[in-house]
C-alpha cells in the first residue's frame, strides 16, 4: 500500500488528449514510483485540487538567468554580444556558478518545472557544478564556442574538444554535446563533437534557423554549404538524440532533412516573440511529423514557467493544432520524450516517477480541459498556481 493523493487528474496522452479524471487518485509506492490511479469510488468534497505531471522545459540557458527582459530589438546577434556573452563570462568564477545555479533550480521547481536540457557556458568547472548541483531531471551542456566568440570566450577547438569528452566520459548522458550553434563553431570542431556524442551515447542540442541576421552570417562563413541544416548535417550532427532550437525559417528541404534524420525540436515562442525572430512554422512541422516540444529559451525567454510558453504557443499560432490540450501535452510529455525520459517522467501512468504538481486552481466539473487549461495559462502571476511540487514522490516545494 502506498501513499494516495486525491483530486482532479489531469494526464496528457497526445496533441489531441489528456486523460481527466475528477474525484480521481494516483497511488505512489516508497519508490517514488506511481503504482496506481483511477476514480475513487466515495468522493469525500466537490472542490479538489488539480494533479497533474511536473513541467519539462527542454531548452533552457542556466546562466542567463539573471539577465532575462534584457533586449535590442530584433538583433539576436548584438543581443548576444551585449548582454549574454558578458553575463556567460562570470560563470569562470565558480562562487558565481554555485549562487546562480541554486536560484535557478529553486525558481524552476516552484514553477512546477522538475526537467529540463540546459545549456551551460565553456567553462568545465562551471558545466561540473551545474550538474551536481541539480536537484531535479536533466542534462546540462558544455557550449562550445572555437570562433567567432569574445576573448572573454574563446577556447580552441582542441580544448574544446578534450573539456567535451571529458565531461561525456565522467556524466555519460547527463552532460549534452552543446556546439552554441553555427556561427560560433569551426566544422572541424561540429564534425568532432558528433563523434563523440556518438562514443559516449549523448545527446546534441543547438540552435538552427533562428534569426535572419544569423543566417546570412552562416551563409557567409559555411558558403560550400547548401544551407544552415546542411552544415549540421554534414558535420554529423543531426539525429535522433539530437535536439535544435528554434527552426524558424527552415525551407522545405531543410525540414525533409530534419525529419529524415529523426532530429527533435525545442519550440520556444517567448523567446521568438522577445527576440522578434518570427514564429516557428507549426503547420508544416506537424505536417512532417518532426518531434517538437516546448522551452522557455530563457534568457531570451523573459519567464521560466512553462505556463507562459502555454500561453505564447497559443498566442502566436494561428492553427488547428495550437490548443490548450496540445499546449499540456508539448509541455510535459512530449518534452520527456525529446529529452529521452519517456519511461520515467512527463505523463502520470503506472510504473513512471511520481514527478507531479498539485495546484491551487480548482477545475470545475463542468468546465473542459481546454477552458482550463487556457484560464491557468493567462493568470498573471504563475508563482502563485503550484501549491505543492513532488520529484520522485518527494515533495520539493
Ligand atoms: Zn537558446
Amino acid at each position: 500500500m502506498g501513499k494516495i493523493y486525491k483530486g482532479t487528474i489531469i494526464n496528457p496522452v497526445d496533441a489531441h488528449h489528456a486523460e481527466v479524471m475528477h474525484h480521481g487518485f494516483i497511488e505512489v509506492d516508497d519508490h517514488g514510483r506511481i503504482i496506481d490511479k483511477g476514480i475513487r469510488k466515495m468522493a469525500d468534497r466537490d472542490e479538489e485540487p488539480v494533479i497533474m505531471p511536473a513541467f519539462v522545459d527542454v531548452h533552457v540557458h542556466l546562466p542567463q538567468f539573471d539577465v532575462r527582459g534584457s533586449y535590442s530589438g530584433n538583433q539576436l546577434l548584438l543581443w548576444l554580444k551585449k548582454y549574454i556573452w558578458p553575463e556567460e563570462a562570470k560563470c569562470s568564477d565558480n562562487a558565481h556558478v554555485k549562487d546562480i545555479a541554486q536560484r535557478f533550480y529553486d525558481d524552476l521547481i516552484r514553477h512546477g518545472t522538475l526537467t529540463a536540457g540546459i545549456y551551460g557556458t565553456i567553462h568545465e568547472n562551471a558545466v561540473k557544478t551545474m550538474i551536481e548541483a541539480m536537484p531535479i531531471r536533466g542534462r546540462v551542456g558544455k557550449v562550445v564556442m572555437d570562433q567567432q566568440a569574445p576573448d572573454s570566450l574563446s577556447e580552441t577547438t582542441r580544448e574544446a574538444i578534450e573539456v567535451t569528452e571529458r565531461l561525456c566520459e565522467q556524466y555519460g548522458d547527463r552532460h549534452m554535446v552543446t556546439p552554441r550553434f553555427a556561427p560560433s563553431c569551426s566544422f572541424e570542431v561540429m564534425r568532432q563533437l558528433a563523434e563523440i556524442a556518438q562514443r559516449y551515447n549523448c545527446y546534441i542540442q543547438t540552435h538552427l534557423s533562428e534569426n535572419d541576421d544569423e543566417i546570412a552570417l552562416v551563409k557567409k562563413l559555411f558558403p560550400e554549404y547548401r544551407h544552415y541544416t546542411d552544415v549540421y548535417k554534414q558535420a554529423g550532427l543531426l539525429g535522433e538524440k539530437t535536439i535544435v532550437g528554434h527552426v524558424i525559417h527552415c525551407h522545405e528541404e531543410e525540414l525533409t532533412i530534419l525529419k529524415e534524420t529523426g532530429t527533435q525540436i525545442a519550440h520556444c515562442p517567448t523567446s521568438n516573440v522577445a527576440l522578434k525572430s518570427g514564429t516557428m512554422p507549426l503547420d508544416d512541422i506537424v505536417r512532417h511529423h518532426i518531434p517538437f516540444a516546448l522551452g522557455t529559451d530563457v534568457g531570451a525567454g523573459p519567464k521560466t514557467s512553462m505556463l507562459d510558453v502555454m500561453r505564447a504557443f497559443l498566442d502566436v499560432h494561428d492553427s488547428v493544432h495550437a490548443t490548450p490540450t496540445a499546449a499540456l501535452y508539448y509541455a510535459t510529455k512530449s518534452g520527456a520524450q525529446v529529452l529521452g525520459y519517456s519511461d520515467e517522467t512527463g505523463s502520470l501512468d503506472i510504473k513512471k516517477s511520481a514527478d507531479f504538481l498539485i495546484l491551487k486552481e480548482y477545475k470545475q466539473i463542468d468546465q473542459s480541459l481546454d477552458e482550463y487549461i487556457r484560464f491557468l495559462t493567462h493568470k498573471s502571476d504563475y508563482d502563485t498556481i503550484v501549491e505543492k511540487t513532488y520529484y520522485k514522490g518527494k515533495a520539493l516545494f
